[in-house]
């Protein structure tokens, strides 16, 4: 059995994949999670953080106050929680060159070019932190970042905005859209996915209609709101399995 875990700024949520099938383990509060206490067995463990990596390390994390317990004497693939989500994309929807757009407490990015995942010198894809206007200070230091108009975040009360529709009448959507429609120029996927707590509850036919105003018609790829809270620790399990075939 091998563990997938999704640790992001406010929830860590835990699947278990045997074989193809998932069984959710639970949700926890990421300030409170601790690997050690989780009575499950397992032969594995993929974790998917919200925590820039390059080359392995650790360069920052705009939106975890403090990276929880999660070492572990089990063979162990740790990665980007947007990488994860792009790679659980590219699984489900069959395409090979998938953009994935996390919302949550901030917005991470997944990119897949030909079937594997793309993480440049490690921290490929941070459209949240792309500069789009404005004062505001973001968590990762900078200002003016895509982040600070659209997430979890900047934007208080987002889930009951996102229930009643107003959300999509705020400026902060319109640059969201703005936003990733600019990706999709650059990337040209066959398919944009959205998750995260916030994404995954976006209306697809609004994403659709609103970024494809901003795209030459020959540009417009699939737009698929994936609603499944546990795409992220799915993700990662699937990275582990992949990953380190052979190895456990
Ligand atoms: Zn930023």
């Amino acid at each position: 059995m091998i563990l997938g875990i999704d640790i992001g700024g406010t929830n860590t949520d835990v699947v278990a994949m045997k074989g193809d099938n998932f069984e959710v383990i639970g949700t926890f509060k990421t300030k409170e999670f601790d690997l050690r206490k989780l009575k499950v067995e397992y032969e594995a463990v993929g974790i998917g953080i919200a925590v820039w990596f390059k080359r392995g390390i650790i360069v920052g994390a705009p939106n975890l106050e403090k990276i929880p317990f999660i070492e572990t004497e089990k063979p162990r693939v740790l990665e980007n929680d947007a990488k994860c989500f792009a790679y659980y994309s590219a699984k489900i929807t069959g395409k090979k060159n998938v953009l994935s757009i996390t919302v949550g407490t901030g917005i991470g990015t997944g990119i897949v070019i030909g079937g594997s995942l793309y993480k440049g010198d490690g921290l490929a894809g941070e459209l949240g932190h792309v500069f789009v206007g404005g004062r505001r200070r973001c968590k990762c230091g900078g200002f003016g970042h895509l982040e600070c108009h659209f997430s979890g975040w900047a934007i208080s009360d987002i889930r009951e905005k996102i229930e009643n529709g107003t959300v999509y009448n705020t400026r902060g959507f319109k640059i969201f859209c703005r936003s990733v429609a600019t990706a999709v120029m650059l990337l040209n996927p066959e398919v944009v996915t959205f998750g995260g707590r916030i994404g995954g509850r976006l209306d697809e036919s609004v994403l659709c209609s609103e970024i494809s105003k901003f795209i030459p018609d020959a540009f417009i790829p699939e737009f698929k709101v994936v609603k499944d809270d546990f795409a992220v620790a799915k993700g990662a399990a699937m990275l582990a399995r992949d990953t380190l075939q052979n190895k456990f």
